[in-house]
């Protein structure tokens, strides 16, 4: 099998899973507990928690442990837009159309409750206009949401400077960093951001097990309700293996990330030339070079992406297409939907996302059989 589907989830490395093992079965105590015995599985909370601010320059006390990266984008938007409106200072949210739906139907959600939020839209190639949101901006505005890197073309948003936007004009800024965190370099100060979403299934840890920065003078509102953990604000017993885990995929990434980078975009690089010069009819989704070193985006003209994602399945290939398939019903890509565009288009697109296991032998393995498939497909 090639697994080619990393925005999607990636495989546990092997040291983040003998990192866990041990708080299964030997250190099982709460981490909330008295005894000594519990301070050993607490000790292990907090250097993840350490391991894991170091890795975008913040510091431990501003990292809170959930889910995964649902919850982080859902706490840090309903927080924001909660305690701001609370204190009357307004209820005006600005995000972009081309969000993980974990922040679209959170925005969606505050909609039905009075919220108001403007959908930014972005260019062809994918990237958020940063005039746009200017121009958006209003005297009740209170959060902007503009993601680090899409999880659909891997395009890299210009947050560095909305962050700076949002400043000049006293607005929180948060990005759902989901698929960044890990896979390029994001240092929260420098960068202007307030909250930071991410999650560990996405880079080499387990799934279930996310985090959410938020910087010390922001003010957020308690999520779950309950016990005294995460200063109060995130109820819940610890979960403790996930939490390590996360903490040394953190670890590992700091340690491999600019060998990574390269490694992925000679990849990613080889696998866009093979078959924009191999096969007619393809084009990149999405900005060439501003993306995600293991992102590859293709409409590939002609030809049903879900018929072709079936056919690579057959050879062992993993991808997936731009669009969102639910219950049968093909549902076009909101993000190339947004990137103007037409269904058409975007039931022809597939996604292959690379990881630093991806070898060139499987790249080309790939590049053949695509090739090989989309003849197949048109001919018929
Ligand atoms: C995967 C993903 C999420 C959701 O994270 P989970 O941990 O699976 O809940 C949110 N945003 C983006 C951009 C993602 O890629």
């Amino acid at each position: 099998m090639i697994y080619l589907d990393n925005a999607a989830t990636t495989p546990v490395k092997d040291e983040v899973l003998k990192s866990m093992l041990p708080y299964f079965k030997e250190v099982y105590s709460n981490p909330s507990a008295v005894y000594s015995f519990a301070g050993k599985a607490g000790i292990a909370v907090e250097n993840a928690r350490r391991s894991v601010a170091e890795l975008i320059g913040a510091r431990a006390d501003e990292i809170y442990f959930t889910s995964g990266g649902s919850e982080s984008d859902n706490w840090a938007i309903k927080s924001v837009a909660e305690t701001m409106s609370s204190s009357g200072r307004g209820k005006h949210i600005i995000t972009s159309s081309i969000e993980h739906h974990a922040v679209l139907n959170t925005c969606r959600y505050l909609e039905t409750k009075g919220y108001e939020v403007t959908y930014i839209g972005v260019d062809k190639d994918g990237i958020v206009s940063v005039g746009e949101i200017a121009s958006a901006i209003r005297s009740d505005t209170v959060l902007i949401s503009v993601m680090t890197a899409n999880n659909e073309v891997g395009t890299i948003e210009p947050i560095e400077e909305i962050g700076e936007l949002a400043h000049s004009r006293g607005i929180v800024f948060h990005t759902d960093a989901v698929q960044s965190y890990g896979h390029i370099p994001l240092y929260v100060n420098e960068m202007n951001i307030d909250m930071l979403s991410a999650s560990a299934h996405k880079f080499g840890g387990p799934k279930g097990v996310g985090f959410l920065y938020v910087k010390r003078d922001v003010k957020i509102h308690s999520f779950i309700h309950g016990g005294a953990q995460e200063r109060g604000r995130r109820a819940g017993t610890y979960n403790v293996p996930g939490i390590v885990g996360m903490g040394k995929a953190s670890e590992l990434c700091a340690v491999s990330m600019s060998d990574d980078i390269k490694k992925e975009i000679k990849l990613r690089e080889h696998l866009i030339d093979r078959v924009l010069s191999e096969i007619e009819g393809v084009y990149v989704n999405g900005a060439r070079q501003k993306r995600l070193p293991g992102n590859i985006n293709f409409y590939i003209e002609n030809v049903e992406g879900q018929s072709l994602l079936i056919l690579l399945d057959q050879k062992g290939i993993c991808v997936s297409s731009g669009s969102a398939c639910t219950s049968g019903s093909l549902d076009p890509s909101h993000v190339l939907k947004a990137m103007g565009q037409n269904d058409e288009r975007a039931r022809g697109s597939v996604r292959i996302t690379l990881s630093s296991d991806t070898t060139l032998e499987q790249i080309d393995y790939v590049a053949d059989e695509l090739k090989r498939i989309v003849n197949q497909l048109r001919a018929k």
